[in-house]
């Protein structure tokens, strides 16, 4: 499932794979090929990704996180901004509210009429009134008032009216007349998109001005789920979406994609056929069960925070004092190698991208830099003014490096630190990384 797909893309960043090398490039494409097999729409997941290397980019490098933790964060972001952000409430203000289901046939329309009234009632206080309006199946009204009893909730029907307008104008006087503040109208559905079925929906809707019209859906179907969201979108306009089936080993591709594609809100899930199955649609946690890593999102967050206080702070102030040294210099690199090989982190720092193309970086270019910072004594890497000529020539000959690329280094060291200091202004390294865009 779309989990496990994400768990592979993620593998190689998370270092638990046979390759230890930070490839963004590739975690993308398996992310991609992921939402793809999870019937995610094309278009839809190939936005995705662009949208996600984006930000990976433009991300800073200095943080103490993993990249592969921090592409992480950055797609479960994304998931949950392709869903819509916030959950969005059903609209049940009303005297009465009237809430019209449409969908097809075994979709779950008569299953979550039932459970929203449940819900209304018992979580909303509301005094909902149940209308069967399926005037094809008589076992259609049965089951409804077979629920309806289980819940506690009055069911509307007439079995000797075969159209549906009527019996929904009627249904709506009854509960004007009993005080039932809420209407939750369900409906017949076809086994596959319909013209006749369309229209019936549309000339209820078109009777009844409902406060709310829901598409209901069977999570399990797929890009197909796509599709009929759009038909009866552009026919009837509905308000909301209901993700039935969500408790099986369920494809998350609808939900990602009817969003990005109806752009209409999925407004409640199923998740089993009792009356209690039923949970509001959050984002943000359907994100964390696509991605199976809430955990790592979260910890990447603390990570984050960490860093940003403790680290930036302590360089900031030495900055600031301009007493950033080649200590400093040395634990910065530290930082930005914890982080992976350097040619996919220069790739991250916006801008370099592009021009990092076809360029060869050895995975251990900082190595001479290192080596050449070892063999500097405590007093020299504290007091960079310091090392003079024949200083330079013992730390040449210390680390095996050439005096020219001692020189570099030093040249290197104290354009660095001009440059961070003339930043100090700003917030952190970070925020500096960002100004060289
Ligand atoms: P309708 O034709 O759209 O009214 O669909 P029904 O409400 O009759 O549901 C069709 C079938 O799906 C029934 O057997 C329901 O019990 C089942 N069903 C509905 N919602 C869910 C759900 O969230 N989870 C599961 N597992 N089954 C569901
Ligand atoms: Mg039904």
């Amino acid at each position: 499932n779309l989990t496990d797909k994400f768990e592979k893309a993620f593998k190689v960043l998370k270092g638990q794979g046979q390759i230890s090398e930070v490839n963004v490039a590739e975690t993308l494409k398996e992310v991609r090929r992921a939402l793809l097999d999870a019937d995610v729409n094309f278009k839809t997941a190939k936005n995705f990704t662009k949208t996600v290397k984006e930000k990976a980019l433009g991300r800073d490098v200095l943080t103490a996180v993993s990249p592969g933790q921090l592409m992480t964060k950055i797609c479960h972001e994304q998931l949950v901004e392709l869903m819509g952000g916030n959950e969005t409430e059903v609209n049940y203000q009303g005297n009465p509210a009237v809430i019209l289901m449409s969908g097809l046939q075994g979709s779950g329309k008569t299953t979550f009429s039932g459970k929203l009234a449940n819900f209304l009632k018992s979580k909303k206080g509301k005094n909902p009134l149940l209308v069967a309006c399926d005037v094809y199946r008589p076992a259609a009204i049965d089951q409804l008032h077979v629920l309806g009893e289980q819940i506690g909730v009055e069911v509307y029907s007439n079995k000797e009216e075969k159209n549906p307008v009527k019996i929904a104008e009627a249904a709506v006087q009854h509960a004007k007349s009993n005080s039932h503040n809420v209407v939750i109208i369900d409906t017949a559905g076809r086994l596959a998109i319909d013209q006749e079925m369309m229209n019936e929906i549309a000339s209820v809707k078109e009777a009844i001005q409902p406060t709310e019209t829901l598409f209901v859906v069977d999570a399990m179907t797929g890009q197909d789920a796509v599709n009929t969201a759009k038909a009866f979108n552009e026919k009837i306009n509905f308000d909301g979406v209901i993700l039935t089936k969500l408790d099986g080993d369920t494809r998350g591709g609808a939900a990602i994609s009817i969003k990005a594609v109806v752009d209409k809100p999925i407004k409640f899930v199923g998740t089993g056929e009792k009356m209690d199955a039923i949970d509001i649609f959050y984002p943000k946690r359907m994100a964390d069960r696509i991605l199976g890593m809430g955990d790592v999102v979260s910890l990447v967050e603390r990570a984050q925070e960490q860093y940003d206080e403790k680290e930036a702070q302590k360089l900031q102030k030495k900055i600031k004092k301009n007493q950033f040294d080649f200590n400093d210099f040395l634990s910065q690199l530290h930082q930005v190698k914890k982080m992976g090989n350097v040619k996919d982190l220069m790739g991250m720092i916006p801008g370099m991208g592009k021009a990092m193309k076809g360029v060869e970086i050895e995975d251990d270019a900082f190595k001479h830099i290192e080596a050449i910072i070892y063999s500097m004594s405590p007093y020299e890497r504290e007091n960079p003014k310091a090392i003079d000529v024949s200083r330079k020539k013992r730390i040449a000959k210390g680390s095996g490096q050439s005096l020219q690329e001692v020189n570099k280094l030093l040249k290197q060291f104290n354009d660095t630190k001009k440059m961070m200091k003339m930043m100090s202004n700003k917030k952190n390294m970070a925020s500096m990384m960002k100004q060289m865009k």
